[in-house]
């Protein structure tokens, strides 16, 4: 839904009149995003993915002298976590150096919000945008014309990879709520003609509806879709159940904003009957990653440097992020709250940059032991959920968790063993398990899928 205009009007208006808003405030979003900067990039991006190793680690330490030299300078929360630290900013000069500098933690980015601006910008001329967590209050985010076009042309070098352009006319699953709630007729998508795109309401997803959103899809050609994946899953699995099949399909399936868990992914793959990849980025543009044909994820090392800090009783590393594109705002060490797992070998799509094999979850995805510790990669248990139609696993007593499935045909004693013994293998036996079938999974208020809920009381 347009912010700048009133709700009311904008729900009372006719459709035609809804997608011309939509078409507007697509044209104002791209003349941000789709800049003179972006084009130059993408084609630099698409060429340096190619680089050598040598090449990437020269890029990279350059980058990383520049932009600590450049935060000490002109930031004031940097001057003084590094003056406090002890920190000589001139000695800073590769990656291996960072590990001299302290992390940088969500809390204290939130705290120190207005200190985390570049004196050598005016805050006026900036770009504001807000992080999307699934938990705790957003935080305010300020790019340049440049550093925005920049992560845009990373996220569309990612498409690229997948034969697509920015002319392909494409779906989302987002959350944007294009539709008055009380609607009970299709259309159940607005468009945005001036960018190719049409929103699909994603809270119009229901029993009800499903059987018009896929006569829709079929009507229509889409070269992908692209968006949330917990909801085009839920969209797969209530076609699934309903016998619907999609035959004009599109290209492609790219998905962001949120971990693409396995089951996830097979279900939205065989049911759409199409490749799914995705990307994982963030507001703060702290760090990219994308995957490649063979579906690893690689750093995208033009705009950042990844560490990943092992965690104790855990094959995940903790995800430390320092990015250089957005010098008005920059994340030096950011502990972001996710995890992944580092791929050994080099990929065999001849990329040379990092790679990981998944991004696991996010640091939020525990359940609390009962002597009060945090057991964390809690979603990974549901990689093993093969015949759950929706899963979560569920908390409210240190000690006690409850999985929430929805079953799809075939589930039975078997999925409930696997899981029992994959969740006992990484959070014990101590901790009691039950099983709630049920028909619905609550979403959350922004429309999203949980893996993992845990409302214990610190
Ligand atoms: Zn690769």
């Amino acid at each position: 839904m347009p912010d700048t205009l009133s709700e009311k009007i904008y729900y009372k208006a006719p459709v035609f009149v809804q997608n011309s808003i939509f078409t507007l405030q697509g044209w104002k979003l791209a003349r941000k995003r789709y800049n003179p900067f972006f084009y130059k990039y993408l084609e630099q991006l698409k060429r340096m993915q190619w680089w050598s190793d040598e090449q990437i680690k020269l890029y990279q330490d350059k980058n990383i002298m520049m932009i600590v030299r450049h935060a000490y300078d002109t930031v004031p929360f940097y001057r003084q976590l590094y003056d406090d630290n002890g920190v000589d900013v001139s000695r800073i000069k590769s990656t291996s150096d960072l590990k001299h500098l302290p992390v940088v933690t969500k809390k204290m980015v939130k705290e120190k919000n207005h200190d985390m601006i570049s004196s050598a910008f005016k805050k006026g001329s900036l770009i504001k945008g807000l992080t999307s967590g699934t938990t705790g209050a957003p935080v305010t985010i300020y790019q340049t014309a440049e550093s925005l076009a920049s992560q845009w042309a990373t996220w569309w070098r990612h498409k690229s990879r997948f034969g697509l352009t920015i002319m392909d006319r494409h779906l989302t699953f987002g959350s944007k709520i294009p539709v008055d709630q009380s609607q009970s007729r299709t259309p159940y998508w607005r468009s945005d003609f001036l960018n190719n795109r049409v929103y699909l309401s994603i809270y119009h997803i229901s029993k009800q509806t499903v059987e018009d959103i896929v006569d829709y899809l079929n009507s229509t050609n889409f070269d992908f879709f692209t968006g949330w994946p917990s909801i085009m899953y839920v969209l797969a699995a209530l076609m699934e159940e309903s016998k619907l099949r999609l035959y004009n399909r599109p290209k492609y399936i790219v998905t962001g904003s949120e971990v693409l868990l396995p089951a996830y992914e097979s279900l939205i793959s065989r049911v759409f009957g199409v490749p799914v990849t995705e990307q994982y980025g963030m507001a703060e543009f702290a760090g990219n990653m994308s995957k490649c044909e063979h579906g690893n994820f690689h750093e995208d090392f033009e705009c950042c440097f990844v560490e990943g800090l092992p965690i104790d009783g855990s094959d995940c590393h903790n995800l430390i992020l320092t990015g250089w594109a957005n010098l008005c705002m920059p994340f030096i060490r950011y502990e972001v709250g996710d995890y992944g797992t580092p791929l050994e070998q080099c990929c065999p799509c001849g990329r040379e940059s990092k790679c990981f094999v998944s991004i696991d979850g996010r640091l939020e995805d525990f359940i609390v032991a009962p002597d009060g510790r945090k057991i964390i990669g809690m979603a990974s248990v549901l990689k093993h959920a093969k015949n759950a139609g929706q899963i979560q696993i569920y908390q409210n007593a240190a000690g006690k968790v409850e999985f929430r499935i929805v079953p799809a045909p075939g589930f039975g004693e078997d999925d409930i063993e696997t899981l029992t013994r994959e969740f006992q293998k990484r959070a014990g036996r101590e901790i009691e398990i039950s099983f709630k079938i049920t028909d619905k999974i609550e979403k959350t208020s922004s429309g999203k899928l949980k893996a993992v809920i845990s409302e214990v009381p610190e």
